[in-house]
This record gives structure tokens, sequence and C-alpha cells, in this order.
């Protein structure tokens, strides 16, 4: 995005343009300092530490980063432009964080449906995927999916899949933030006959994306009942030495309680703990079966809990105890989980299921809250994730995540509290706007960074793989 200089600046010799420009929000003696963005007169959910609305405000971001949030007149006063979007009666927030989901999945969705976790992964998605996941799936798959994500206001989000740099390069591409896990699992799978393999081919991936703006590598051990002892520990440690993030599926099902208890002698927190397999970044996806005890530990160790509730209902897996997590300090962020088991990737379903989940089943309707809803789903997905200090709020300094979701629905009217209309009353399909890194993905619902008719198409004609796989 280019910088256009205001024109008192060009007065100023190019040395002094350049001090200029890196020292935004000062010399107002000299008139407004140049910035790439401003989004103005919208309804701003900053989700920053005292959960600031600013009905009117404005953001300011320059390059990659937000430089303020603040109201029209001041930031108009403070900085000019070279584009400027105007929000008026929409909401202003920060990028929706998906903390858990297989994105390339999408290719499955509707597939073998009301099934339990057990039967729907071996009767249909382990037998499908055997078949049908090569590079090219899964790049065609990522791509449905990152069309979806950008439509609905996903900025960022945690994977687990295949060929995790094919993931990569198409996310890089579409211009979205991305944790993304080489999954690593005792049967052979389409990109590794042994886990041993998985864990070259994602040290490979690792050093590739290192240092990478958009890329976080990661490493996805699939699960404490899909892997021994040594492979678990021999994961971590690779994670440990290339300093990258770890996520597994954790404590999903009661189900995965009887399978750790039979092959590991222990529920699935105890064997990770005495593997010592926490990084210093470890997402536990689900973590629906976890007693207080456990919920301490996770504590103590600092792990953070995805929780997918659309999912979890779904299939039955069970409730997530989302308040005893929070009461305890353990960080909880939101996810959809891979669209096959969901069906969809939209984080406004998740804020509001999860939501109405917690009141449901603590009895109590003030267990979550629409501000907590939201925060889960930004500045919580960003702790889990471990970017709080880049990404989940509206502040300075921080990478320019944001979307501007539409407010003029009929079912978004009468408006008088933009955090509960978001929460309550509004959908992916809301969202007008979405920017990632400061570079505006889709502006008026028109996405920019990917060919949506293509994405469809290819995706059309790699469904013909999977219906012959199952059939
Ligand atoms: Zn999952």
């Amino acid at each position: 995005m280019s910088i256009r200089v205001p024109a008192i600046a060009l007065a100023l010799t190019i040395a002094a343009a350049i001090a200029w420009t890196a020292s935004p929000g000062r010399l107002l003696a000299q008139g407004p300092a140049a910035v790439s963005l401003i989004i103005t007169n919208g309804i701003v959910i900053t989700v920053d530490g005292t959960r600031r609305v600013l009905n009117p405000g404005a953001v300011a971001i320059n390059g990659t980063d937000i430089v303020a949030v603040d109201t029209p007149d001041a930031i108009a006063s403070r900085y000019k432009a070279a584009q400027t979007l105007d929000a008026a009666g929409r909401v202003v927030m920060p990028g929706l964080i998906n903390t858990h989901t297989h994105a390339a999945m999408v290719m499955y969705r509707g597939l073998g449906n009301d099934l339990n976790l057990m039967d729907w992964l071996q009767k249909y998605i382990f037998p499908a995927e055997g078949k049908t996941v090569s590079p090219e799936f899964v790049r065609v798959g990522t791509r449905l999916a990152l069309l979806e994500m950008i439509q609905s206001g996903t900025t960022t989000y945690a994977d687990m899949y295949y060929f995790e740099e094919e993931v990569a390069r198409v996310t890089k591409a579409a211009g979205v933030r991305g944790i993304l896990g080489q999954t690593v699992i005792e049967f052979p799978v389409p990109d590794a006959k042994t886990p041993a393999n998985a864990l070259v081919s994602a040290e490979a991936f690792a050093k590739e994306f290192a240092g990478d703006d958009l890329i976080t590598p990661s490493l996805a051990p699939h699960s404490v009942y899909t892997l021994d002892a040594k492979t678990l520990s021999a994961t971590s440690e690779l994670a440990r030495r290339l300093k990258i993030p770890v996520q597994i599926h954790l404590a999903e099902t009661s189900a995965e309680i009887g399978l750790s208890q039979e092959r590991h002698k222990m529920r699935p927190v105890a064997i990770l703990e005495s593997l010592k397999f926490w990084a210093p970044v470890t997402i536990g996806a689900h973590g629906v079966w976890i007693n207080d005890d456990e919920i301490a530990l996770l504590k103590q160790r600092n792990i953070g809990i995805s929780n997918n509730p659309e999912s979890n209902m779904k299939l039955s897996s069970g409730t997530a105890p989302v308040v005893a997590y929070r009461k305890a300090g353990v960080n909880v962020g939101l996810g959809t989980d891979g669209a096959a088991s969901n069906n969809d990737l939209d984080m406004f379903e998740a804020m509001r299921q999860a939501a109405f989940q917690q009141k449901l089943i603590t009895m109590d309707p003030t267990a979550i809250s629409a501000p907590e809803a939201i925060e889960m789903a930004t500045i919580g997905g960003a702790r889990v994730i471990g970017q709080q200090a880049r990404i989940g709020s509206l502040e300075p300094g921080k990478r320019a995540d944001i979307i501007i979701v539409g407010m003029s629905k009929p079912r978004q009217q009468p408006l008088f509290d933009p955090v509960a209309q978001v929460v309550y009353a509004s959908r992916g399909d809301d969202v007008e706007t979405t920017i990632v890194n400061g570079k505006v993905l889709m502006r008026d619902r028109k996405v920019l960074t990917l060919d949506e008719s293509r994405v469809l198409s290819e995706a059309r004609a790699a469904a013909n793989l999977v219906r012959k796989a199952v059939q």
C-alpha cells in the first residue's frame, strides 16, 4: 500500500520526510503525519485492557501496524491517509482468531454427518483422506477455506493438517495469518509413511517459514490416542528445539480418556505431564473432559485451550468447562474445528454458541457475557497462540488485523448495544471488509487476494475425488 506524503511535507528534505513518517503522532506544528490507511466514523470495539468502545471512533494504520485509535476528529487532526475507509454505521473490531481448524477439510464438508467422533473418523474421514489428500488437493481445499474465512472475518487461524507447507504457501498468498501445524500421527498418511518422516518434513517446513510475518510454523501431534509416548516426546523435543508452537487434540471425548488409560495407563493431561511434553506455546484443542486438578496444572504450565462449541455439540463430545478455565486463569480461545464437524468456519457462530452453551450447562445467563465471547474470539485467542503482543486487539503498536462489520440488516436493528449485536445477532456474512497486516483482503464483500469463481470451480472438481473415494 503506497504512502501519500501530505502537501506540507513536500517542502521538507527527503531525510526530514523519512524522519517524520518514522515518528507519527508528533510534529503537530508541521501538520498531520502520513499514514497508509484510516478507518473512520465506525463504532470501534477495541477489546483493549479497559474494553474501550469508541462511538464514533477511528483507527490510523501505517504499513502493517496500528498507529492510533481515537475519535474521528482526533485522528483527522493528527494523520492524513493515502486511503480512507468510511465505516459509518458499522462496527470496527479486531479480526477473529480461529484457534483450531483443519482448513482443507472443507473438502469433506457434509460427509458422514450425525455420527460420533470415532465412527466418523474411522469410517469416513481417515479412509477418504487416505485416498484423496495430495499437495494439490490441500491447496484447493485450503483456498476454499481461506475464501470462507476472509469473507467471515477470520484474520488468523491455527491449522492442523497434512502438507502444511502447501497450506502455508496459499495462506501467505491470500494474505491471512496462520499458525500452521504439520500433523504427526502413528499410521501412514498421505504426506508421511511414519511419524519420524512427518518430523523430518515438519523441520524443513519450519525452516522454510522461520521469521515470516504471517506464517508461524507449528507441530501438530494428533492426540495421545493416536501416538505412542516415544513419538509424543520426540515431537515436543523438536518443537522446543525449533522454538515453534505445538497443537494437540486434548481430552476431546470421553472415549479418548478411555483410550489414553488403555494405552498409557494415564489420562491425557497426566501422560503429557509425565513426558514433559509442554512447549513454550502449546494449544490444547477442545479440553472437554478435564477435571479441576488438570485445570490447575494447565494453568501452571501456561497451556491455552481452544474451545470448539459447535464441533463438540455436533459430535456430542461434551462441553468444555470454560467458566472454570477462565476462573483459574487458563487462556481460552474459540475455534470452529474442521468444517466436516461444524459444518462451517464462521467464528461469529462460534462466539454465539460458546456463550449459549456455557449459559445452558451452568444454568447461569451470566456465565459468558457478550464482551467475554468477543474477548475469547480475539485477544483470548491471541494469548492461546502466544501472539497477544502482536494481535487480538485494536491498540497502537499491534498489527492492523481489523474487520468492518455491517450493522444495517433487519436482524441487527435497532442498535442499542453494538457488542451484544455482534455476538447475538450478527453473522460472518455481515463482514464487509477484512484487513490483515494493514492490507485490505476484502473490501465491500469483494475478496481481493483470491479469485472467488476459480476457487469455487476448483473445489467442485476436487469434490469428485472425494465422491469416488467414499463410494
Ligand atoms: Zn480437530
